[in-house]
């Protein structure tokens, strides 16, 4: 009753897609039909998703790919009328060899499993979460942008999907992976993120569950957002809900301040999100030599750094080009000597294959 089916799609599951967008056989993609240049970052109808259920208490079902459309559901669906549901995010990258690879996908399965206990939901087992990641990925590998044009966007989604009336855990939980091909984010070294310092807004309060991916956390701040964009900004800085004075992160990615050989970041303790790349890039750092602190970070000192840059998996490492906060515009140095540049440039290394990668963060996807 309340399982999510396809309705816009006549195919049965694992039918080939339309034939006048079939991959080519050695893998690849039909030059000329999909336009890697401007990709960006939006939705793409793909050719196929994965879809698993469970009970409250039982274990998620094997599972399969059936072809990308909408699903059904019940009004009373847990997710729609209770927000119960959580995200993950992921990338699978194409190299010049042809070879398809994803980065710490383990590492979005365990984060799933942390968030599915604080929403009160069951959740896949991490060999089945990287699994159906895998899956998606190669079932779409025509989608996959060559190597110097994007990657696949994989977004995992956890849902009460079962009928509930009262506030309660749904009693049937839907696994769900799709993706689509993004663009790189920003393009060349002189492109950097602006923010600007939300005062009223805040993204996270103690108790809550500003550190899980719960879909929760997006909405809210939606409007600040959209008054920053306006105001000509890319992305709001949020403060600490408490005291007002502690950055903590951006909507979506995760901060980081330079002051010589020390790069810091605010600590999570609840209030936000532990990003794969940040700790990938922490990493990183200590391995080029820089000594990371992690700890409360008063706003303040946006003005002594001599380097901000923010980390997620959609924006890769992005350098800060300025901080705004009660109208005075702290502004940073871009050019592609920065060491947010050299991070990034060893994490896209990494992930590319071009740089040894001697913490097993890639997962070969066949
Ligand atoms: C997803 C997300 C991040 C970045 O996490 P990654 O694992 O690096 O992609 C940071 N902050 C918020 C609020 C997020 O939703």
């Amino acid at each position: 009753m309340a399982s999510p089916n396809i309705v816009s799609s006549s195919q049965s599951s694992l039918s080939p897609p339309p034939a006048t967008s079939i991959a080519s056989t050695n893998g690849g993609y039909e030059s000329g039909e999909i336009d890697w240049d401007n990709l960006g970052f939006k939705v793409t109808k793909t050719d196929y998703m994965f879809i698993a259920k469970s009970s409250l208490d039982g274990d998620f079902e094997q599972g399969q790919l059936i072809p990308f459309g909408n699903i059904e559901l019940s009004p009373s669906a847990g997710i729609l009328n209770y927000g119960q549901g959580l995200i993950e995010g992921s990338k699978a990258y194409r190299r010049e060899d042809g070879g398809i690879f994803v980065f710490r996908p383990q590492d979005g399965a365990i984060r799933m499993q942390i968030g599915a206990e604080r929403m009160c939901m069951p959740c896949p087992a991490v060999d089945q979460f990287v699994d159906a990641v895998k899956q998606t990925a190669l079932a779409n590998k025509r989608w996959i942008p060559p190597a110097d044009k994007g990657t696949l966007y994989i977004r995992p989604l956890l849902m009460g999907s079962g009928a509930v009336l009262g506030v309660a855990p749904a009693p049937e939980y839907t696994f769900l992976v799709y993706a689509c091909p993004v663009g790189n984010y920003l393009k060349g070294a002189t492109e950097a993120l602006s923010l600007y310092v939300e005062e009223e807004v805040h993204r996270a309060v103690c108790g809550g569950a500003g550190g899980v991916k719960s879909i929760t956390n997006y909405a809210p701040v939606m409007k600040a957002m959209r008054n920053a964009k306006r105001k000509g900004f890319t992305d709001v800085l949020y403060l600490d809900s408490v005291n007002n004075k502690y950055i903590e992160e951006a909507s979506s990615s995760n901060i980081f301040l330079i002051k010589g050989k020390v790069i810091l970041t605010p600590k999570a303790s609840g209030t936000i999100l532990e990003g794969i790349t940040k700790k990938s890039v922490i990493d990183i750092a200590h391995d080029l030599g820089y000594q990371v602190e992690e700890r409360s970070i008063e706003v303040e000192e946006l003005i002594t750094a001599e380097e901000v840059f923010c980390t997620g998996t959609a924006l890769g490492v992005a350098p800060v080009g300025s901080v705004t906060y009660k109208d005075k515009r702290i502004e940073y140095k871009i050019s592609s000597e920065i060491v947010s540049q050299q991070l990034n440039t060893r994490l896209v290394g990494i992930q590319r294959g071009t740089i040894e990668d001697k913490r097993n963060w890639i997962v070969e996807v066949k």
